[in-house]
């Protein structure tokens, strides 16, 4: 049996109703995570090909390759992520004003369209034209109810591209981070890095698991193997080329 609603009750304030839902996409953790796991991916594998082409004893070109990888990598990736969401929403936003124009061109034919839409969430069709009509009572209110409906835009909403390249930057410095930071705190062994970063590679693996619902263990492992692999792979190419430059 459901409930019947009280219509006599007045709606709420609209300022008062909780829209915010948790972000079904893993919100910021998702791109915080995969930008760190870059990060230390890149950079641990980047050292450890440095440290399998030059003498044990020399950390400066260690602690150079693992600076100069930490900086190249995190400008990399934030242009990469501005150029990325802002072409989003330049496209975006040339859909939206596409939309205006035919709104302000064919405002007949543009109601009609969105009544049809309301019909088909199941309005009844006298009740989808009034709404339809007093949405297009403001132009610019129609502009952001049919790029909503019709291409899952919202137009108060677009994400900033200057937010997501600095989020990456620093994602991926935290993450690069790691393998240096034992050299510059003067440890000379490479064992210190590589345990640091087998440890920073299982964290990240296991938090990823928050997003995909596999075992933290496994995610953690999984990680650690391919974050392991990617190292030890890079060290036998900075072993052999050192060998032969040196
Ligand atoms: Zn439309």
């Amino acid at each position: 049996m459901t409930e019947a609603v009280d219509r006599s009750e007045p709606l709420p304030d609209p300022d008062a109703v909780e829209h915010e839902h948790p972000d079904v996409t893993g919100g910021w953790l998702r791109p915080a995570v995969f930008g760190a796991m870059d990060g230390l991916v890149s950079n641990f594998a980047l050292i450890m090909g440095v440290v399998g082409g030059t003498s044990a004893n020399d950390t400066k070109p260690i602690v150079l390759a693992g600076l100069a990888g930490l900086a190249a990598g995190a400008f990399s990736m934030a242009a990469g992520e501005y150029t990325s969401v802002a072409s989003q929403s330049e496209f975006a936003l040339a859909q939206v004003e596409i939309e205006r124009e035919e709104i302000l061109r064919n405002k007949a034919g543009e109601e009609a369209e969105l009544a049809v839409m309301f019909v088909e969430k199941g309005v009844d069709e006298d009740v989808a034209r009034e709404v339809s009509a007093q949405i297009h009572r403001d132009p610019e209110n129609a502009v952001r109810v049919h790029a909503r409906e019709e291409f899952g835009v919202d137009v108060d909403d677009l994400a900033s591209p200057m937010l997501a390249a600095l989020s990456s930057f620093f994602a991926f410095g935290l993450g690069a981070i790691i393998p240096v930071l034992p050299y510059l705190l003067g440890v000379e062994s490479p064992w210190t890095a590589i345990a640091l970063s087998l440890i920073g590679l299982f964290a990240c693996g296991a938090i990823v698991t928050r997003i995909t619902a596999r075992s933290w263990l496994f995610g953690g492992v999984r990680q650690l193997a391919l974050g392991g692999a990617a190292a030890g792979l890079t060290y036998l190419v900075g072993d052999a080329v050192g060998g032969v430059i040196g």
